[in-house]
């Protein structure tokens, strides 16, 4: 149909684009407990962190008193190329539902990353190269923050070196590809080159290494490297911070047409593109005001928020990270090696930690991922664009809530975060196509095993 009155997709304008990053933290009444020194268990100051981060980025880490941080100009130089990116009524969809219910998505699959996390990749490695630094080092597992780093790391001339979980490696040649083809330097973990990893390859030579053994060595890297600086792609609050464009480009977009959204949705790893999507919004929820309801998507077989505790603990397998205040299953804690549908990630962003410990994220649902992908597959056929498995969680919870707005006749918006592309999660879809992807969901006493490895403080 053509005479609808709000297009397919909403653009904006140069001028209509924002033009600083909002930090929700400033709203949040109360605000999250400090990070603690692995080693002291004491709050961790700028010193602790500044031989390990970059100074702006630790200022940003620390920062709960600003509102807006202006996003630099050679960032938002960067972010033309690519942003905004597109926010997208799902007319399609809502039709093939039969649902009286609107729903739009906001997608950052766009860029040649794929996904949600060149937009913190782009702003960190700016803070690198500003600060005079050589490189950057940081982890990689299924490879979606590792390309984007490459990118942004390319784009500004600075060293790019990634510690990728040796069996992501194996398993995902053509993200080890791109990260090459930008000029990162992708080293297989547990490797031969620092401490912790030959330490690691001495015990158990035939490991396929782990994320937390690879944030272990991309640490030991930068702290033992001249001139580098280790870098993260989810969880910290200043990737929250920088997401946050996200969600300020949607509600501008929905504003042009009057829209305000009654439910906002969005898949949680370690929580940096919910975050984003829903910052704006939340600014509402915290003044008290009219707002949306918040749904957090989750995979069942690794549910931090639905079934974790709300505990200290340590960011990393490796325990060389400071220790955070958030839901966790506990750094020990492994999906099921049959999880094909990403976020598998122990912990969750102490930020979203606390807005769903205190009640302003409504929800958090844990979904099989069978049923990811059933909807994935239903999105791609109908809307066009192939989610990758982490986004398809978020799918899922936007259709079973469209669906719900069908029964009961209610007329609900619904947006939700379409955060990237399935483009490399082709062997995932394959294994779905075929029938061979089963649900693996963790018993309690699976989870008390983690629970018994959380350190004892409070
Ligand atoms: C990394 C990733 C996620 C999960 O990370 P968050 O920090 O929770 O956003 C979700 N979707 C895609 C496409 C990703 O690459």
């Amino acid at each position: 149909m053509s005479n609808r009155k709000i297009p397919y997709k909403i653009h904006l304008s140069e001028e209509e684009t924002p033009k600083a990053w909002f930090n929700v933290r400033a709203d949040m009444k109360t605000g999250h407990r400090p990070m603690l020194h692995p080693a002291t268990l004491r709050p961790v100051a700028a010193e602790d962190l500044n031989p390990v981060f970059c100074r702006e980025l630790v200022r940003q880490e620390l920062n709960d008193q600003d509102r807006f941080i202006e996003i630099p100009p050679e960032v938002w130089d960067f972010y033309k190329m690519y942003r905004p990116s597109p926010l997208v009524r799902a007319y399609c969809l809502e039709e093939a539902l039969g649902t009286p219910a609107r729903i739009y998505y906001k997608y950052e699959g766009g860029n040649t990353s794929g996904s949600h996390k060149l937009n913190s990749a782009i702003a960190q490695a700016y803070y690198a190269k500003k600060q005079g630094l050589i490189g950057v080092t940081t982890e990689t597992g299924a490879g979606q923050w590792g390309t984007a780093l490459s990118m942004a790391c390319g784009y500004f001339g600075l060293e790019c070196r990634v510690y990728m979980v040796k069996i992501s490696e194996q398993q995902k040649p053509y993200r080890k590809g791109v990260m090459e083809t930008y000029g990162a330097k992708v080293t297989p973990s547990p490797s031969d080159t620092t401490n912790i990893g030959r330490k690691i390859l001495a015990e158990n030579p035939e490991t396929g290494g782990s994320l937390g053994c690879a944030i272990s060595e991309a640490v030991e890297a930068a702290v033992t490297t001249e001139g580098f600086r280790y870098v993260l792609g989810s969880v910290l609050n200043q990737v929250l911070l920088h997401q946050s464009i996200i969600g300020l480009e949607a509600r501008a977009a929905l504003e042009k047409y009057g829209e305000y959204p009654d439910v906002v949705i969005g898949c949680a790893g370690g929580g940096s593109n919910l975050g984003g999507l829903m910052a704006p919004y939340m600014a509402d929820r915290l003044a008290g005001k009219k707002a949306p309801r918040f749904i957090a998507v989750e995979p069942a077989s690794c549910p931090s928020l639905t079934r974790g505790r709300f505990a200290y603990d340590f960011c990393d397998t490796g325990m060389v990270t400071p220790l955070a205040k958030m839901y966790t299953l506990g750094a020990g804690f492994m999906p099921a090696p049959n999880h094909a549908g990403g976020l598998r990630y122990h912990g969750m962003s102490p930020i979203i930690s606390q807005l769903y410990h205190d009640g302003h994220i409504d929800e958090a649902r844990a979904v099989g991922q069978v049923r990811v992908f059933e909807a994935a597959a239903m999105f791609a056929r109908i809307e066009g664009i192939l989610p990758a498995p982490e986004s398809g969680h978020a799918i899922r919870v936007a259709l079973d809530e469209a669906l719900k707005c069908k029964e009961t006749g209610e007329k609900k918006t619904i947006l939700f975060g379409l955060s990237g592309t399935g483009s490399y999660d082709l062997a995932a879809y394959m294994q779905y196509n075929e029938g061979s992807l089963e649900d693996h969901i963790p018993t309690d006493e699976d989870l008390e095993k983690g629970f018994a490895g959380l350190p004892k403080v409070d």
